[in-house]
């Protein structure tokens, strides 16, 4: 099992990525990014950004960032910078490997049309 590749997701997913973000951004598969997430559960734990409290994620709901509203707020509050920076999105080419920035897009796998170009021609083949 190639560890690039867990460790590849385990680092999205330590930024707090959901499973389909992450499998659109490595283009493995949904059921590769859940087995990894789940062979390395320590890895999955998270914290409030705010007070340090440990998350337990609810089932079939939205996955929390925060203990509470009142510590998403604080939080806000004293990052306002990182409002700005919702909608920009960081990805690697798919295909020339250069890292790019995407605004308000988050389907996005190459740099440039000619980038998306060549891989077209190259067959689908990831
Ligand atoms: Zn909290
Ligand atoms: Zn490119």
């Amino acid at each position: 099992m190639a560890t690039e590749m867990s460790q590849e997701i385990l680092k999205y997913r330590s930024q707090g990525l959901g499973y389909k973000r992450i499998a659109t951004l490595t283009g493995y598969s949904i059921n590769t990014v859940k087995s990894v997430c789940r062979r390395n559960p320590d890895r999955e734990e998270k914290l409030c950004p705010q007070c340090g409290a440990k998350l337990t994620p609810t089932p079939h709901h939205r996955e929390k960032k925060f203990c509470s509203d009142a510590c998403r707020m604080a939080w806000w509050n004293s990052h306002p910078e990182a409002v700005n920076r919702k909608a920009v999105y960081h990805f690697i080419c798919a295909q020339c490997g250069q890292p790019f920035d995407s605004y308000g897009n988050d389907h996005r796998k190459y740099c440039s049309r000619a980038c998306y170009a060549q891989a077209r021609r190259k067959g689908v083949r990831p």
